[in-house]
Protein backbone atom coordinates (compact mmCIF):
# COMPACT_ATOMS: atom_id res chain seq x y z
CA UNK A 1 0.00 0.00 0.00
CA UNK A 2 1.54 3.19 -0.82
CA UNK A 3 0.86 6.28 1.62
CA UNK A 4 1.35 10.03 0.56
CA UNK A 5 4.01 11.55 3.12
CA UNK A 6 3.04 14.35 5.00
CA UNK A 7 3.03 17.92 3.64
CA UNK A 8 6.05 18.98 6.08
CA UNK A 9 7.93 15.75 7.14
CA UNK A 10 10.00 14.03 5.00
CA UNK A 11 10.89 10.33 6.25
CA UNK A 12 14.35 9.33 7.74
CA UNK A 13 15.70 12.20 8.54
CA UNK A 14 18.04 11.12 11.06
CA UNK A 15 17.98 13.16 14.95
CA UNK A 16 20.77 15.14 15.55
CA UNK A 17 23.54 13.46 17.74
CA UNK A 18 24.44 16.56 20.12
CA UNK A 19 22.42 17.51 23.02
CA UNK A 20 19.17 19.20 22.80
CA UNK A 21 16.18 19.98 24.69
CA UNK A 22 12.97 18.32 22.84
CA UNK A 23 10.72 20.89 21.90
CA UNK A 24 7.29 19.92 23.87
CA UNK A 25 4.55 21.92 22.82
CA UNK A 26 2.61 23.22 25.71
CA UNK A 27 -0.55 20.51 25.68
CA UNK A 28 -3.76 21.86 24.00
CA UNK A 29 -6.67 20.45 25.33
CA UNK A 30 -9.26 20.13 22.63
CA UNK A 31 -12.65 18.96 23.87
CA UNK A 32 -13.84 16.43 20.61
CA UNK A 33 -11.88 16.33 17.97
CA UNK A 34 -11.06 14.45 14.87
CA UNK A 35 -8.24 12.79 13.12
CA UNK A 36 -8.38 11.76 9.20
CA UNK A 37 -5.85 9.36 8.11
CA UNK A 38 -4.78 7.49 4.92
CA UNK A 39 -4.16 4.40 6.41
CA UNK A 40 -5.60 3.47 9.59
CA UNK A 41 -3.50 0.67 11.60
CA UNK A 42 -5.98 -0.12 14.90
CA UNK A 43 -3.18 -1.91 16.59
CA UNK A 44 -4.98 -5.22 16.37
CA UNK A 45 -7.23 -6.40 13.15
CA UNK A 46 -6.26 -5.06 9.73
CA UNK A 47 -5.60 -1.85 8.55
CA UNK A 48 -7.77 0.11 6.45
CA UNK A 49 -7.46 3.28 3.97
CA UNK A 50 -9.12 6.25 4.65
CA UNK A 51 -9.51 5.87 8.53
CA UNK A 52 -11.02 8.48 10.78
CA UNK A 53 -10.78 8.54 14.39
CA UNK A 54 -12.69 11.03 17.31
CA UNK A 55 -11.36 11.75 20.35
CA UNK A 56 -13.27 12.74 22.82
CA UNK A 57 -11.41 14.61 26.09
CA UNK A 58 -9.07 12.16 26.52
CA UNK A 59 -10.89 8.77 25.00
CA UNK A 60 -11.23 7.92 21.63
CA UNK A 61 -15.46 8.17 21.05
CA UNK A 62 -15.14 6.69 17.39
CA UNK A 63 -13.45 4.54 14.75
CA UNK A 64 -13.96 4.09 11.21
CA UNK A 65 -14.10 4.96 7.75
CA UNK A 66 -14.07 8.08 6.57
CA UNK A 67 -17.25 8.16 4.82
CA UNK A 68 -19.18 6.90 7.63
CA UNK A 69 -18.19 9.19 9.96
CA UNK A 70 -21.38 10.21 11.99
CA UNK A 71 -23.48 13.20 11.08
CA UNK A 72 -22.62 14.91 14.73
CA UNK A 73 -19.02 14.79 14.07
CA UNK A 74 -19.43 16.50 11.06
CA UNK A 75 -18.43 19.98 12.07
CA UNK A 76 -15.59 18.77 14.02
CA UNK A 77 -11.68 20.46 13.82
CA UNK A 78 -9.92 17.67 11.47
CA UNK A 79 -6.53 16.72 11.51
CA UNK A 80 -5.29 15.06 8.51
CA UNK A 81 -1.97 12.46 8.37
CA UNK A 82 -0.71 10.22 6.10
CA UNK A 83 -0.66 6.63 8.69
CA UNK A 84 -2.59 6.94 11.98
CA UNK A 85 -2.00 3.86 14.76
CA UNK A 86 -2.11 3.67 18.47
CA UNK A 87 0.46 5.38 20.55
CA UNK A 88 3.90 2.41 21.37
CA UNK A 89 4.22 0.86 24.34
CA UNK A 90 7.88 0.20 25.39
CA UNK A 91 6.90 -2.70 27.96
CA UNK A 92 10.52 -3.24 29.66
CA UNK A 93 12.53 -0.25 30.26
CA UNK A 94 14.46 1.92 33.15
CA UNK A 95 14.60 5.58 33.90
CA UNK A 96 17.98 5.78 36.03
CA UNK A 97 19.43 8.88 35.31
CA UNK A 98 22.79 7.52 35.12
CA UNK A 99 25.48 9.83 35.09
CA UNK A 100 26.76 10.24 31.33
CA UNK A 101 29.01 7.31 29.88
CA UNK A 102 28.43 5.16 32.85
CA UNK A 103 26.35 1.87 32.40
CA UNK A 104 25.32 0.37 35.40
CA UNK A 105 23.51 0.90 38.71
CA UNK A 106 26.47 1.53 40.89
CA UNK A 107 26.95 5.26 39.31
CA UNK A 108 23.59 5.77 41.17
CA UNK A 109 24.77 5.88 44.48
CA UNK A 110 27.23 8.51 43.91
CA UNK A 111 25.31 11.08 42.80
CA UNK A 112 22.07 12.15 44.81
CA UNK A 113 18.33 10.43 43.89
CA UNK A 114 17.36 14.33 43.10
CA UNK A 115 20.06 14.42 40.04
CA UNK A 116 19.05 10.99 38.84
CA UNK A 117 15.40 12.22 38.41
CA UNK A 118 16.71 15.17 36.93
CA UNK A 119 18.57 13.69 34.22
CA UNK A 120 15.34 11.63 33.76
CA UNK A 121 13.24 14.47 32.63
CA UNK A 122 14.49 14.59 29.81
CA UNK A 123 14.43 10.97 29.07
CA UNK A 124 10.91 10.79 29.60
CA UNK A 125 10.44 13.53 26.79
CA UNK A 126 12.59 11.92 24.35
CA UNK A 127 10.29 8.41 24.92
CA UNK A 128 6.78 10.41 24.20
CA UNK A 129 8.64 11.90 21.34
CA UNK A 130 9.17 8.96 19.63
CA UNK A 131 6.06 7.88 19.94
CA UNK A 132 5.73 5.58 22.80
CA UNK A 133 2.96 7.07 25.17
CA UNK A 134 3.04 4.37 27.38
CA UNK A 135 6.14 2.66 29.27
CA UNK A 136 6.01 -0.48 31.69
CA UNK A 137 9.10 0.64 34.04
CA UNK A 138 10.52 -2.42 35.46
CA UNK A 139 12.87 -0.51 38.03
CA UNK A 140 14.01 3.32 38.07
CA UNK A 141 12.85 6.57 39.37
CA UNK A 142 9.73 7.48 36.84
CA UNK A 143 7.28 5.73 38.63
CA UNK A 144 8.25 7.77 41.85
CA UNK A 145 7.75 10.32 39.65
CA UNK A 146 4.48 10.00 37.75
CA UNK A 147 2.47 12.27 39.78
CA UNK A 148 4.71 15.52 38.06
CA UNK A 149 3.93 13.41 34.36
CA UNK A 150 -0.24 13.58 35.19
CA UNK A 151 -0.12 16.99 36.42
CA UNK A 152 1.64 18.49 33.50
CA UNK A 153 4.73 19.66 35.74
CA UNK A 154 6.92 17.05 33.71
CA UNK A 155 6.50 15.56 29.93
CA UNK A 156 6.79 11.84 29.18
CA UNK A 157 4.32 8.52 28.70
CA UNK A 158 2.06 7.26 31.22
CA UNK A 159 4.61 4.81 33.05
CA UNK A 160 3.25 1.61 34.90
CA UNK A 161 6.27 0.95 37.02
CA UNK A 162 7.24 -1.99 39.67
CA UNK A 163 9.63 0.64 41.28
CA UNK A 164 12.81 -1.67 42.13
CA UNK A 165 13.34 -5.39 41.16
CA UNK A 166 12.99 -8.24 43.63
CA UNK A 167 16.33 -9.71 44.43
CA UNK A 168 17.92 -11.86 46.84
CA UNK A 169 21.14 -11.57 48.57
CA UNK A 170 23.94 -11.57 45.96
CA UNK A 171 21.48 -11.75 43.07
CA UNK A 172 21.02 -9.95 40.01
CA UNK A 173 19.78 -6.90 41.72
CA UNK A 174 22.45 -7.18 44.21
CA UNK A 175 25.11 -4.70 43.71
CA UNK A 176 28.38 -7.02 44.30
CA UNK A 177 31.18 -5.27 44.31
CA UNK A 178 29.82 -2.77 47.27
CA UNK A 179 29.44 -3.74 51.21
CA UNK A 180 26.51 -5.33 52.07
CA UNK A 181 25.75 -2.36 54.36
CA UNK A 182 25.92 0.00 51.85
CA UNK A 183 23.65 -1.37 49.48
CA UNK A 184 20.70 -2.49 51.87
CA UNK A 185 21.18 1.53 53.44
CA UNK A 186 20.66 2.52 49.48
CA UNK A 187 17.79 0.51 48.97
CA UNK A 188 15.74 1.92 51.87
CA UNK A 189 16.98 5.68 51.35
CA UNK A 190 15.41 5.46 47.70
CA UNK A 191 17.92 3.75 45.18
CA UNK A 192 15.35 1.22 42.78
CA UNK A 193 16.46 -2.18 43.96
CA UNK A 194 15.44 -4.67 46.72
CA UNK A 195 16.75 -6.68 48.33
CA UNK A 196 15.01 -10.02 50.43
CA UNK A 197 15.56 -12.94 51.26
CA UNK A 198 13.26 -16.07 52.58
CA UNK A 199 9.32 -15.65 52.24
CA UNK A 200 7.99 -13.24 55.46
CA UNK A 201 10.99 -10.81 53.37
CA UNK A 202 9.60 -11.42 49.96
CA UNK A 203 6.46 -10.71 51.35
CA UNK A 204 7.09 -7.13 53.11
CA UNK A 205 9.20 -6.52 49.78
CA UNK A 206 5.75 -6.47 47.65
CA UNK A 207 4.21 -4.97 49.82
CA UNK A 208 7.29 -2.17 49.45
CA UNK A 209 6.87 -1.65 46.16
CA UNK A 210 3.01 -1.36 46.21
CA UNK A 211 3.58 1.35 49.05
CA UNK A 212 5.99 3.34 46.64
CA UNK A 213 3.20 3.06 43.73
CA UNK A 214 3.79 -0.54 41.97
CA UNK A 215 1.53 -1.11 39.69
CA UNK A 216 3.83 -4.52 38.36
CA UNK A 217 6.00 -6.75 40.43
CA UNK A 218 9.11 -7.35 39.27
CA UNK A 219 11.33 -10.61 40.42
CA UNK A 220 15.12 -11.28 39.28
CA UNK A 221 14.17 -15.09 39.15
CA UNK A 222 17.84 -16.03 37.14
CA UNK A 223 21.18 -14.08 37.43
CA UNK A 224 22.09 -11.15 35.03
CA UNK A 225 24.51 -9.73 32.89
CA UNK A 226 24.84 -6.39 34.11
CA UNK A 227 25.73 -7.51 38.22
CA UNK A 228 28.89 -8.83 38.18
CA UNK A 229 29.23 -12.29 40.06
CA UNK A 230 25.91 -14.41 39.27
CA UNK A 231 25.70 -16.47 36.57
CA UNK A 232 22.80 -15.99 33.88
CA UNK A 233 21.97 -19.50 33.44
CA UNK A 234 21.63 -20.10 37.07
CA UNK A 235 18.49 -19.72 38.80
CA UNK A 236 17.50 -17.31 41.66
CA UNK A 237 15.18 -17.40 44.56
CA UNK A 238 13.73 -20.83 45.90
CA UNK A 239 10.38 -21.96 44.70
CA UNK A 240 8.47 -20.80 48.52
CA UNK A 241 9.94 -17.11 47.57
CA UNK A 242 8.68 -17.29 44.29
CA UNK A 243 5.34 -18.30 44.93
CA UNK A 244 5.14 -15.86 48.28
CA UNK A 245 6.04 -12.82 45.47
CA UNK A 246 3.37 -14.46 42.99
CA UNK A 247 0.78 -14.50 45.69
CA UNK A 248 1.05 -11.84 47.70
CA UNK A 249 0.92 -9.80 44.41
CA UNK A 250 -2.17 -11.09 43.63
CA UNK A 251 -3.68 -9.96 46.53
CA UNK A 252 -2.60 -6.52 45.77
CA UNK A 253 -4.21 -7.35 41.81
CA UNK A 254 -0.42 -6.98 40.82
CA UNK A 255 0.88 -9.59 38.41
CA UNK A 256 4.64 -10.44 38.07
CA UNK A 257 7.41 -9.74 35.62
CA UNK A 258 10.20 -12.30 35.80
CA UNK A 259 13.98 -11.18 34.60
CA UNK A 260 14.65 -14.85 33.58
CA UNK A 261 17.68 -15.83 30.78
CA UNK A 262 18.30 -19.63 32.52
CA UNK A 263 15.70 -22.13 31.76
CA UNK A 264 15.15 -23.25 35.18
CA UNK A 265 15.05 -19.69 36.11
CA UNK A 266 12.36 -19.37 33.66
CA UNK A 267 10.50 -22.45 34.46
CA UNK A 268 10.95 -21.75 38.09
CA UNK A 269 9.15 -18.41 37.26
CA UNK A 270 5.94 -20.05 35.29
CA UNK A 271 5.60 -22.63 37.72
CA UNK A 272 4.87 -20.39 40.71
CA UNK A 273 2.73 -18.02 38.13
CA UNK A 274 4.72 -15.08 37.46
CA UNK A 275 2.77 -13.29 34.10
CA UNK A 276 5.59 -12.20 31.93
CA UNK A 277 9.25 -13.77 31.50
CA UNK A 278 11.64 -10.61 30.65
CA UNK A 279 14.69 -11.60 28.34
CA UNK A 280 13.98 -15.25 27.99
CA UNK A 281 17.33 -16.27 26.46
CA UNK A 282 17.76 -19.89 27.13
CA UNK A 283 14.41 -20.33 26.52
CA UNK A 284 13.94 -24.06 25.16
CA UNK A 285 10.83 -26.04 24.06
CA UNK A 286 9.61 -27.14 27.25
CA UNK A 287 9.92 -23.53 28.26
CA UNK A 288 7.82 -22.47 25.28
CA UNK A 289 4.98 -25.28 26.12
CA UNK A 290 4.62 -23.94 29.99
CA UNK A 291 4.49 -20.50 28.81
CA UNK A 292 1.65 -21.18 26.48
CA UNK A 293 -0.05 -23.48 28.95
CA UNK A 294 0.13 -20.74 31.56
CA UNK A 295 -0.68 -17.86 28.58
CA UNK A 296 2.84 -16.13 29.63
CA UNK A 297 4.28 -13.06 27.90
CA UNK A 298 7.49 -13.34 26.47
CA UNK A 299 9.29 -9.44 26.56
CA UNK A 300 12.77 -10.27 24.84
CA UNK A 301 14.14 -7.13 24.74
CA UNK A 302 16.79 -7.40 21.63
CA UNK A 303 17.48 -4.24 21.39
CA UNK A 304 19.31 -4.17 24.93
CA UNK A 305 21.38 -7.78 24.00
CA UNK A 306 22.00 -6.65 20.19
CA UNK A 307 22.86 -2.99 20.12
CA UNK A 308 24.69 -3.82 23.62
CA UNK A 309 26.99 -5.68 21.41
CA UNK A 310 27.94 -1.88 19.58
CA UNK A 311 28.75 -0.52 23.33
CA UNK A 312 30.68 -3.16 24.78
CA UNK A 313 33.26 -0.65 25.95
CA UNK A 314 30.56 1.22 28.08
CA UNK A 315 29.99 -2.22 29.85
CA UNK A 316 31.69 -3.47 33.27
CA UNK A 317 34.58 -6.35 32.06
CA UNK A 318 32.39 -9.17 33.89
CA UNK A 319 29.08 -7.72 31.59
CA UNK A 320 30.86 -7.69 28.47
CA UNK A 321 31.66 -11.86 29.17
CA UNK A 322 28.11 -12.72 30.10
CA UNK A 323 26.81 -10.51 27.10
CA UNK A 324 28.45 -11.85 24.56
CA UNK A 325 27.60 -15.21 25.56
CA UNK A 326 24.10 -14.81 26.28
CA UNK A 327 23.88 -12.91 22.61
CA UNK A 328 24.73 -16.32 21.14
CA UNK A 329 21.74 -18.17 22.23
CA UNK A 330 18.98 -14.89 22.56
CA UNK A 331 18.09 -14.11 19.15
CA UNK A 332 17.52 -17.85 18.31
CA UNK A 333 15.33 -18.27 21.51
CA UNK A 334 12.86 -15.26 20.49
CA UNK A 335 12.74 -16.97 17.45
CA UNK A 336 11.67 -19.90 18.78
CA UNK A 337 8.74 -18.42 20.76
CA UNK A 338 7.89 -16.27 17.86
CA UNK A 339 7.70 -19.32 15.66
CA UNK A 340 5.72 -21.37 18.20
CA UNK A 341 3.23 -18.51 18.76
CA UNK A 342 4.17 -17.21 22.57
CA UNK A 343 2.71 -14.55 22.85
CA UNK A 344 4.93 -11.60 23.04
CA UNK A 345 4.95 -8.10 24.08
CA UNK A 346 8.34 -5.68 22.79
CA UNK A 347 10.53 -4.10 25.59
CA UNK A 348 13.94 -2.34 24.68
CA UNK A 349 16.03 -2.60 28.29
CA UNK A 350 16.87 1.50 27.72
CA UNK A 351 18.61 2.43 30.87
CA UNK A 352 21.03 5.12 29.84
CA UNK A 353 20.34 8.55 30.24
CA UNK A 354 22.70 9.52 27.35
CA UNK A 355 21.79 11.11 23.98
CA UNK A 356 22.82 9.67 20.92
CA UNK A 357 23.61 5.89 21.21
CA UNK A 358 21.16 3.10 20.70
CA UNK A 359 20.68 2.71 23.90
CA UNK A 360 19.64 5.94 24.71
CA UNK A 361 16.37 6.44 25.57
CA UNK A 362 13.81 7.62 22.41
CA UNK A 363 15.27 4.95 20.39
CA UNK A 364 12.70 2.45 21.41
CA UNK A 365 10.96 2.03 18.16
CA UNK A 366 14.04 -0.01 16.88
CA UNK A 367 12.59 -2.46 19.20
CA UNK A 368 9.83 -3.36 16.39
CA UNK A 369 12.62 -4.14 13.22
CA UNK A 370 14.15 -6.81 15.41
CA UNK A 371 10.76 -7.93 16.21
CA UNK A 372 10.35 -8.63 12.30
CA UNK A 373 13.89 -9.56 12.36
CA UNK A 374 13.34 -12.86 14.61
CA UNK A 375 10.17 -13.80 12.63
CA UNK A 376 7.05 -11.28 13.22
CA UNK A 377 5.31 -9.59 10.22
CA UNK A 378 5.61 -6.01 10.67
CA UNK A 379 1.68 -5.98 11.00
CA UNK A 380 2.66 -8.71 14.18
CA UNK A 381 5.37 -6.23 15.73
CA UNK A 382 2.71 -3.75 15.65
CA UNK A 383 0.48 -5.29 17.42
CA UNK A 384 3.03 -6.80 19.90
CA UNK A 385 4.19 -3.07 20.72
CA UNK A 386 0.67 -1.95 21.39
CA UNK A 387 -2.51 -3.87 21.54
CA UNK A 388 -0.90 -6.92 23.96
CA UNK A 389 1.47 -4.05 25.94
CA UNK A 390 -1.38 -3.60 28.69
CA UNK A 391 -2.06 -6.91 29.16
CA UNK A 392 1.76 -7.36 30.37
CA UNK A 393 -0.07 -5.40 33.92
CA UNK A 394 -2.57 -7.89 34.16
CA UNK A 395 -6.70 -7.39 34.04
CA UNK A 396 -6.27 -4.74 36.75
CA UNK A 397 -3.65 -2.66 36.49
CA UNK A 398 -3.64 -2.76 32.26
CA UNK A 399 -5.49 -0.03 30.95
CA UNK A 400 -7.92 0.39 28.07
CA UNK A 401 -4.89 1.05 25.66
CA UNK A 402 -3.21 0.03 22.55
CA UNK A 403 -5.63 -0.07 20.18
CA UNK A 404 -7.82 2.57 18.47
CA UNK A 405 -11.27 1.31 19.71
CA UNK A 406 -14.30 3.08 20.68
CA UNK A 407 -13.62 3.69 24.74
CA UNK A 408 -9.89 3.20 24.70
CA UNK A 409 -7.34 5.91 25.92
CA UNK A 410 -6.55 8.54 23.23
CA UNK A 411 -3.31 7.78 22.82
CA UNK A 412 -2.37 8.24 19.30
CA UNK A 413 0.37 8.77 16.65
CA UNK A 414 0.98 9.52 13.53
CA UNK A 415 3.60 8.57 11.45
CA UNK A 416 4.91 9.78 7.49
CA UNK A 417 5.06 6.92 5.59
CA UNK A 418 3.72 3.47 6.03
CA UNK A 419 5.18 1.31 8.67
CA UNK A 420 3.85 -2.08 6.78
CA UNK A 421 6.10 -1.55 3.88
CA UNK A 422 8.72 -0.55 6.19
CA UNK A 423 9.01 -1.20 10.05
CA UNK A 424 11.90 0.74 10.40
CA UNK A 425 9.88 4.03 9.71
CA UNK A 426 9.23 3.86 13.33
CA UNK A 427 12.63 3.27 14.47
CA UNK A 428 13.77 6.77 13.59
CA UNK A 429 11.62 9.56 15.78
CA UNK A 430 11.82 12.36 13.35
CA UNK A 431 9.14 9.93 11.77
CA UNK A 432 7.08 10.36 14.33
CA UNK A 433 4.97 13.35 13.43
CA UNK A 434 2.11 13.78 15.53
CA UNK A 435 1.64 12.44 18.98
CA UNK A 436 -1.47 12.62 21.16
CA UNK A 437 -1.46 11.01 24.87
CA UNK A 438 -5.02 11.14 26.99
CA UNK A 439 -6.39 13.40 23.58
CA UNK A 440 -3.70 15.74 24.56
CA UNK A 441 -1.58 17.12 21.21
CA UNK A 442 2.41 16.80 22.63
CA UNK A 443 3.66 16.45 19.19
CA UNK A 444 3.47 18.16 16.10
CA UNK A 445 5.64 18.85 13.01
ZN1 LIG B 1 15.92 -4.51 32.41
Amino acid sequence: MRIVKGPRQECGVPLPLQPRRVQAPEPRRTTVYGIKAALLIPGRGEPFKDGAVIVDENKIAWVGVQSSIPSKYSNLPFSTVPVLMPGLWDCHVHYMGTPPGNIGIEGLLSQPGVLSGARTVRDLEQTLMAGFTSVRELAGYAGEMTPAIEDGTIVGPNVYSSIAPLSMTAGHGDLHGLPYSAVVDACSHGLCLAICDGVPECIKAVRLMIRRGAKVIKVCASGGVMSKLDDPEDRQFSDEELKAIVDEAARGKRVVAAHCHGREGILAALRAGCKTIEHGTYLDEECVAMMKEKGAILVATRQIVAAGLDYLDQFPPESQKKLIETSKYHEAAYKLAIKSGVKCALGTDQAESQLGTQLSHGRNGKELWYAVKAGMTPLEAIEACTATSPETLGEHFGPKSGQLKEGYDADLIAVCANPLDDISILAEPSNVTHVWKGGKLYKST
